[in-house]
Order: C-alpha cells, then sequence, then structure tokens
C-alpha cells in the first residue's frame, strides 16, 4: 500500500460509531444514539438490527468475517501483539448448499471459545475448558482487511475474569461509583453523566532492519538481544532524538501508514516522532476514555507489527531490546473525568464547574493516599518481564513509588495540611528568546518532571514507567481502584459529617511521605524512599508476589474487582509469564552460543571457547533450578529466574561480547548492533 496523506476524511470509516452507524442503521430506523449506551445489548430485537447494520457494513467494505475480540490475561506484546480472536464466516447455507450473507444479534452479542490453552492460573479444569465471550459496547467495533473485530470480555463457566478487559470494567464501575458519591457529599451532582479514566498512551517502539531481524534468533523469540557488542556509536549525540522522520529511511512510509490505517479505524494517532535511542520511534493518540484506549492501544501494536513487515522493518515493542540504549516505555497519562466534560484533575475547571473550591484539594490528597497505600500495586501492575532491565536500579524511572506534584500544588497541599485553604492558580510566566524576530511565548511557570515515576502535570497525572509491550488495563485497573477506594474513604467521612478541610488535612498527614518533589535518578533517593515508608520493590517478580496479600485481596474484593481466587490465579500466571519469559531467554543464549558463537569463534580462530561450554552448562543447571523451584513455589522460581538473567546471563554476554569485539565481520553470523541501529 503506497501511503498519502493521513486525512480527516476517511478518518472513522472502520469504526462503527458516528456517522457510520448512523448511514447503516438509519436503514433499519435507528440511528447511532442507539449505540450511546449498552442498552441495546439488553433486547434481543435491536440487537439483531445492529447485527444486520453490522453486516451491511462489512460487505460494502469487503469483509466477510467477525471475531469477538478478547485480551487474554497476563499477556505481552512482544510477538503478536496481546489479543485473541477466532475468525468466523458472516455467512450461512441454504439447504442446497449456496452460501448467503447471515449474521444475528445472537452472534454480535456472545461469544464461546474452547479457550483451554490460555493461561488461566488453575481457575479451569482442562475437562472444563470453556471460555465465554460477551461483547464490550462501551468500545466501538472495528473493521480491518476482511474482519469485524467485536471487542468482547472474556470469563470462565463461573464468571472467574480469564482477560484483562473484565476488571478494568469492574474498576471503572467502582471509580464511577465512589467519585459520585464523594462529589455528592460535596454538593455537586454530576447528574446523569458518568465517571471514568481517561488516558493517553505514548507508544515507543524500534524499527529495525528485517533481514537483520531474521539473524537474531533472540529478537525473534524473546523480543530482546541477549547478546550484542556495543558499538562504537550509541546515543551519545541525542542525534536521533525528533531528528527528520526522512524519506531515504523506510520508517518514513512506516510512519505515515501506520497513522493512515489508525485513523480509517477512528483512532486518532497523531504525534509522531524519533525517540532518543537509534532506530526508536513514538506515536501518541488524542486521549479518551481509557476502555477504548486501551482496546486502541491493542490494535496499534498490531497495525505496528503488520505494517513495519510490509516496509522490510521489524517492529520491537519489546521494553529493553538493546542493551546500553534507552528502552521503550508506554507513558500512561492518567485523568479522571465525567461523560459531560469535567476533568477532575484539573484546577482551574473543578472550581469554575462545582462552584466548591475544597474539591480539588481533596481529590489530590485522596489520590496521595492512594499512592502511599498501593504502590506496591502500582509497581505490579508495571511488572512486565522488560521492565526489568528499566526499573529498579536498572534504568529510570526508580522502581520507587513516590509523586511529583510541583513546587507550586505542593506549598498549595501544605497549606491544606495545615488548615488553610489557600488559592492554587496554575502561573504562567513569558518565555523571551532573546530577540524581538521571534517572537516571546507564555509557558508555565513550573517545569515538568521526566524521573517521578507518577507525575502530576497540570491536569493529569503520567504513569511513567509502563512498559511498551504491555497490555495497560492491569495499570488502569489498579489506578481506577486505588483511586476509587479512596474517594469511598473520603465519601464514609464527608456523609458522617466530617469536613472536607479536615479530611484532606487527615490524608496529607499520615501519607504526604509519597510525595518527592526531587530527582528520581539520584542515587541516594531509593534509600531514603525506604526510610520515609514509601514502597519501593526493585525485581517485578517480588510486586507480583504481592498481588494476593492480605491488604491487596482486601482492597479488591472491596471494590468488587477481583475475588480472592482471582488474586491468586492472577498472580500465577503472572509470574508463570514472567519464569516463561526467562527460560526461552536462557535457552535462547544456549543456541546462540553453540550455532553461532562457537562456530565463529572457531572459524576466526579467536582462541579458546572453552569459557563459552562452560556458559552453556551453567545455564542448563540454572535452568533446572528453576523448574525444580517451580513445582513448589512459582515466587521463589522467578526470583531465581531473575538472578539467573540479571547476573548469570550479563556475565555470560561479556564474554561473547568481547569475542564479537575481535571477530571479523564475515566471520561473525549473529546481526550486530550496527546492522540492527544504524542500517537504513
Ligand atoms: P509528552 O510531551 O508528555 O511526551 P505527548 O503529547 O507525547 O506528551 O503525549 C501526551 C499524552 O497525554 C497524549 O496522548 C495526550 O492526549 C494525553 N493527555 C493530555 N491530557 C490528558 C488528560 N487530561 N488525561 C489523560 N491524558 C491526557
Ligand atoms: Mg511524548
Amino acid at each position: 500500500m503506497s501511503s498519502g496523506p493521513a486525512t480527516t476524511e476517511g478518518f472513522g470509516s472502520g469504526c462503527f460509531k458516528g456517522a457510520v452507524a448512523d448511514k447503516y442503521l438509519s436503514k433499519y430506523g435507528e440511528s447511532a444514539t442507539l449505540l450511546a449506551n449498552g442498552n441495546w445489548t439488553k433486547d434481543m430485537a435491536k440487537a439483531d438490527i445492529v447485527a444486520k447494520a453490522v453486516l451491511d457494513w462489512a460487505v460494502d467494505n469487503g469483509a466477510s468475517v467477525y471475531c469477538h475480540w478478547f485480551q487474554p490475561m497476563g499477556s505481552s506484546g512482544v510477538r503478536h501483539g496481546n489479543s485473541g480472536q477466532v475468525h468466523q464466516s458472516m455467512f450461512d447455507f441454504a439447504a442446497d448448499g449456496t452460501p448467503f450473507y447471515s449474521f444475528t444479534g445472537e452472534q454480535l452479542l456472545q461469544g464461546e471459545t474452547d479457550g483451554s490453552s490460555y493461561p488461566n492460573g488453575g481457575m479451569r479444569a482442562t475437562h472444563t475448558a470453556g471460555g465465554y465471550l460477551s461483547i464490550d459496547p462501551s468500545s466501538p467495533i472495528f473493521l480491518r482487511e476482511d474482519t469485524v473485530f467485536i471487542p468482547a470480555g472474556f470469563v470462565s463457566y463461573n464468571g472467574d475474569a480469564l482477560d484483562e478487559k473484565t476488571p478494568l470494567h469492574r474498576a471503572t464501575t467502582a471509580l464511577d461509583k465512589q467519585t459520585k458519591r464523594m462529589l455528592k457529599a460535596m454538593g455537586y451532582d454530576v447528574g446523569s453523566a458518568s465517571v471514568y479514566a481517561n488516558i493517553g498512551l505514548e507508544q515507543e517502539i524500534f524499527l529495525v532492519p528485517r533481514h537483520a531481524y531474521y539473524r537474531r534468533p533472540d529478537l525473534q523469540f524473546t523480543g530482546r538481544t541477549i547478546t550484542g557488542k556495543f558499538p562504537a556509536r550509541g546515543q551519545e549525540m541525542s542525534d536521533h532524538y525528533m531528528a527528520p522522520i526522512s524519506r531515504a529511511t523506510a520508517a518514513f512510509e512506516c510512519m505515515r501508514q501506520i497513522q493512515q490505517e489508525c485513523f480509517k479505524m477512528g483512532i486518532p494517532l497523531k504525534t509522531r516522532h524519533r525517540e532518543v535511542a537509534p532506530n526508536q520511534y513514538e506515536f501518541a493518540p488524542m486521549f479518551g476514555n481509557a476502555i477504548s484506549q486501551v482496546d486502541q492501544n491493542l490494535m496499534i501494536m498490531q497495525i505496528i507489527e503488520e505494517v513495519a513487515s510490509e516496509h522490510g522493518l521489524a517492529a520491537l515493542l519489546q521494553e529493553k531490546p538493546f542493551d546500553g540504549i534507552n528502552g521503550s516505555g508506554k507513558h500512561n497519562n492518567w485523568s479522571i473525568g465525567t461523560s459531560d466534560g469535567l476533568n477532575l484533575m484539573n484546577p482551574k475547571q473543578v472550581n469554575a464547574k462545582t462552584g466548591n473550591a475544597e474539591i480539588f484539594p481533596l481529590v489530590m490528597a485522596a489520590m496521595v493516599s492512594a499512592i502511599d497505600k498501593h504502590g506496591d500495586l502500582m509497581r505490579l501492575a508495571i511488572a512486565s518481564p522488560g521492565n526489568d532491565f528499566r526499573l529498579g536500579a536498572m534504568e529510570a524511572p526508580p522502581a520507587v513509588m513516590s509523586t511529583y506534584l510541583g513546587p507550586s500544588i505542593t506549598e498549595f497541599m501544605n497549606n491544606v495540611k495545615n488548615g488553610t485553604l489557600g488559592t492554587y492558580t496554575p502561573q504562567k510566566k513569558p518565555l523571551n528568546f532573546g530577540t524581538d524576530s521571534i517572537p516571546s511565548i507564555e509557558v508555565p511557570a513550573e517545569d515538568r518532571n521526566r524521573t517521578s515515576p507518577f507525575p502530576y502535570g497540570g491536569n493529569r497525572f503520567e504513569f511513567r514507567a509502563a512498559g511498551s509491550s504491555q497490555n495497560v488495563a492491569m495499570v488502569n485497573t489498579v489506578l481506577n481502584t486505588i483511586a476509587a477506594e479512596a474517594f469511598g474513604i473520603v465519601a464514609d467521612r464527608l456523609e458522617k459529617g466530617d469536613k472536607a478541610l479536615s479530611i484532606a488535612q487527615d490524608l496529607l498527614t499520615k501519607h504526604d511521605k509519597c510525595v518527592f518533589n526531587g530527582n528520581g535518578y539520584d542515587p541516594e533517593w531509593p534509600d531514603e524512599a525506604v526510610k520515609r515508608g514509601v514502597w519501593r520493590i526493585d525485581a517485578g517478580c517480588d510486586a507480583i508476589n504481592e498481588l494476593d496479600s492480605a491488604k491487596n485481596v482486601d482492597l479488591f474484593e472491596k471494590m468488587g474487582i477481583f475475588s480472592a481466587r482471582e488474586c491468586e490465579a492472577r498472580k500465577s500466571v503472572l509470574l508463570g509469564h514472567y519464569i516463561g519469559s526467562v527460560e526461552m531467554e536462557a535457552l535462547t543464549m544456549i543456541d546462540m552460543i553453540n550455532q553461532h558463537v562457537i562456530p565463529s569463534v572457531k572459524r576466526a580462530d579467536l582462541g579458546n571457547p572453552g569459557k563459552l561450554n562452560d556458559a552453556v552448562k551453567t545455564l542448563k543447571g540454572a535452568i533446572a533450578s528453576i523448574h525444580a523451584a517451580a513445582e513448589s513455589d512459582e515466587h521463589k522460581a522467578a526470583q531465581i529466574a531473575r538472578k539467573m538473567r540479571l547476573e548469570t546471563m550479563v556475565s555470560i554476554r561479556d564474554v561473547i561480547d568481547e569475542f564479537e569485539g575481535r571477530c571479523p565481520p564475515e566471520d561473525w553470523t549473529l546481526a550486530t548492533y550496527q546492522e540492527l541501529l544504524f542500517l537504513d
């Protein structure tokens, strides 16, 4: 596909809502307002109409296949995305065998799949393998190529969540309920509006030449390079950052096409630029409702992979594909808003719309308490295997769950803590360029903080530590849940007659130790944080182990997100995913040593490869001890795996990289960092 510009004209033509839905529903006497809420799913006659309209739309666009599109739990986007789908044709056959188009309301609403191969953490015995799918009417149906994608929740026969989407819905419901209670007790009724999180996800990726990717079994199997001598040039010039997306590179056409395909599906992928590491790029959409943003992000990741392959590139979504240069994240910008446009994290708007100046400080105090109490859950939500190399003394942001509020809001909150409600008006300052030829501009009086994992930025929090390959449903499930709990506690006290300001005072007194406006990369901060009693969990697997702690089970049960059983099962799936990922890396390393490195060392006569043979033995031993531990204790097995990965495999890598540094390129059969990062 050769790409022209992404235009507003085709925007959303592959997304069943608005004008598109209107056009096809009107034939049956309905309009897109039918889809405004999920009520139509409770009325089979209406569902039949929607199905007919979807079918007409599909046929007009050359599609004749549908699938319920779901998000198996614990999956990661390192290879082939994070979604599940079974495709069904939208036709039936007459008695004489003639096919005709057919798609019913019942088919649209629900599906069943033999989900036996998905990880379920013991929630489903193999002989009762059914997984059940039900449409998520809050997220638009997409059309891509010959297929209609119907977003759906996925549960077991007993209703246990087997996916990432169902808990996010539960947490959104809890957030809606508790926020409304709190606001009502503060004298502000949101009426028929609903409350939900808005998110905007900045997606970082690498795009590398596909031919080089095919010469890297580690990238193909695990998404990251397990060996590779660092090249003479890295990112020291910072000359990749924001550099021209030049026509001389395949990446230019690739990025244009990614944007175009997203636009067609109504995904507002507005921002594109080069990131700081060589061959690293970023896309960001215009923010929106967290549930459909998560769906759209999964689609974006799939489109990125597919389009890249058509341009001779391989897209790497893993968090740390290369050693020695920046890894990739997915900043999760998060705010709480109402469906009629009130952003609770925007002080000016909150004051103007509610007329109550105590609401904003109360929201912020509650958020501070949520972060302080449940930093362990925030840490666990970002514990993807790839993040091992970014968090916890590896690469910033640190594994300490603090928040940055900025000096003036901190001062405002400190006054609240001392019992006075001052005024907080975000200040602007003129910025002068030192020449009359360039006009001065106005900027926020406070600079931004890039070293905090969860800074407040004037109208939203930005969870900067999320990983690039993650389905961030769990991240937002956690944020919504901890906010809901905190707002619920505030509402309880307000309903008992306590004063808003004194509630805020109490919360800040107890919890503002997690506010840290300093440099999060300062090596002294993690220890200082521990002294203050702020959550710091360096190892992702230790954070995952907290999922079923008494505190967390209590929280999730109280808020209606997970039962104790679901917590235990999810923990087991996450640990299993971690252990499996590390084992794959170790096995890949063994193969690379035997099939590539040792033969190269011999061919180029680089000396005795004895150390490499020893390394293989060490790796095999380590894998065996992980297996042995996993029999009885998955957490322990994950800890052993982590040590092998971050210590043993790193020192083996040093040996391999030293050989690579002395090997003539024609004798080295693995693609080098130079080929992966600097060929375009
Ligand atoms: P940055 O300068 O932080 O890299 P970007 O423009 O790349 O900013 O991305 C910021 C993201 O935050 C975008 O997806 C944007 O739509 C989103 N965003 C902006 N305001 C809000 C908000 N109130 N709530 C949630 N997300 C927001
Ligand atoms: Mg950005």
